[in-house]
């Protein structure tokens, strides 16, 4: 494995709220390389997007992140690296925001979060670039159309001086890429990109972002509830519930040796061609009330495979290769008998 870019350890983001205190990420541990791509899987409603918009700094208010790190290996212009502790920043100071749009970016699944209605497509742009870059008007605007042209927007010298609400969906999605790639950076999020897209402009925006990804050796953390679009992109995939990660292995790993329950039961539940309806198997029940979760391991009330003590004791990772870790007591070696009380102990 090579040296990460970006390693999350024992992250905490919680919102405290007067129904009580929802832990959103709940000791998250991630590591994210450059060049390769982490799907961060599970249903809505799991952490994923107030995880990966914490690496931004941008978690919506009344989150917090509490406790952990996020150790972000920045290159220096003399081609050295140094680390830097994107939890310990200031979500208002200047170092987050050098970071933010240009060495981090993201692209989120509805357009219009991060694109105005009031400028035109090329103004954002160029704003963007000579934000980050001491490049002139007419540098930028250059630099602006050359991105426009890359992902594959026609006649882009035209476009550029139109408004966002007069392009398609996939238009849109198109520029909110370019926006996001233009000031070259090193990791992409893409917070569920293609889910409001049609499959063919979809499948063309995967295209595109793989293809941008090799070009510029990006880091790219792709959130989605799409096990479909795993298969395709993902190079490692950690699958998340209720705030923690359960399952974190390479790609061929999750599909074809999934260890966790829940993992099982995503794979389960996705359609596949010639299979009717009848044979889908859901999950069952629902992700719980996050300000009632159960206790135990939080899946325990879905979990095809419960055991009695599965609702008392909250799982820890274990290793089943150096490369494939999962949480549920199933894998972790503790005596069959526990009673009750020794359980609620460890809790
Ligand atoms: Fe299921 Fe128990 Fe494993 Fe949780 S710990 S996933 S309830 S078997």
């Amino acid at each position: 494995m090579s040296e990460p870019l970006l390693e999350v350890k024992d992250l905490n983001i919680h919102f405290f709220t007067d129904e009580g205190v929802v832990k959103a990420a709940d000791g998250v541990d991630l590591i994210i390389e450059r060049g390769k791509t982490l799907c961060l899987v599970g249903e809505s409603g799991c952490g994923k997007s107030v995880t990966s918009r914490s690496f931004l700094n941008i978690i919506p208010s009344p989150g917090k992140i509490v406790s952990g790190q996020m150790l972000y290996r920045q290159q220096l212009p003399d081609g050295t690296t140094t680390t830097i502790d994107l939890a310990a920043l200031d979500p208002k100071g200047k170092d987050i925001r050098r970071i933010r749009g240009k060495e981090i970016s993201m692209i989120f699944q509805e357009p219009m979060t991060s694109l105005s209605m009031m400028h035109t497509v090329g103004d954002q742009i160029t704003e963007t670039i000579r934000l980050h870059e001491n490049v002139s008007k007419q540098e930028a605007r250059d630099r602006a159309i050359e991105m426009l042209r890359l992902v594959g927007i026609p006649k882009p010298a035209r476009l550029i001086d139109e408004y966002p609400f007069r392009l398609s969906g996939g238009m849109r999605q198109r520029t909110m890429i370019a926006m996001a790639l233009c000031c070259n950076p090193t990791m992409l999020i893409a917070d569920e990109p293609t889910t409001a897209l049609d499959v063919t402009t979809q499948a063309q925006i995967l295209d595109l972002m793989l293809e941008l990804q090799q070009r510029y050796n990006m880091a790219l953390l792709f959130i989605t509830h799409d096990l479909g679009v795993v298969a395709e992109i993902a190079d490692e995939v950690a699958v998340m519930y209720l705030g923690k990660i359960v399952e974190r292995a390479d790609v061929d790993t999750i599909f074809n040796a999934p260890k966790h329950p829940y993992t099982q039961a995503l794979l389960h539940s996705i359609p596949k061609i010639a299979m009717k309806r009848e044979e889908l198997d859901p999950i069952k029940g629902m992700i719980p009330n996050p300000y009632r979760r159960p206790s135990g391991c939080a899946f325990h009330p879905r979990c095809s495979q419960v055991m009695e003590r599965c609702k008392h004791i909250t799982p820890n990772v274990t290793a089943i290769q150096p490369d494939h870790t999962v949480r549920c007591l199933l894998y972790e070696d503790m005596p069959e008998q526990v009673t009750q009380k020794e359980a609620m102990h460890h809790d």
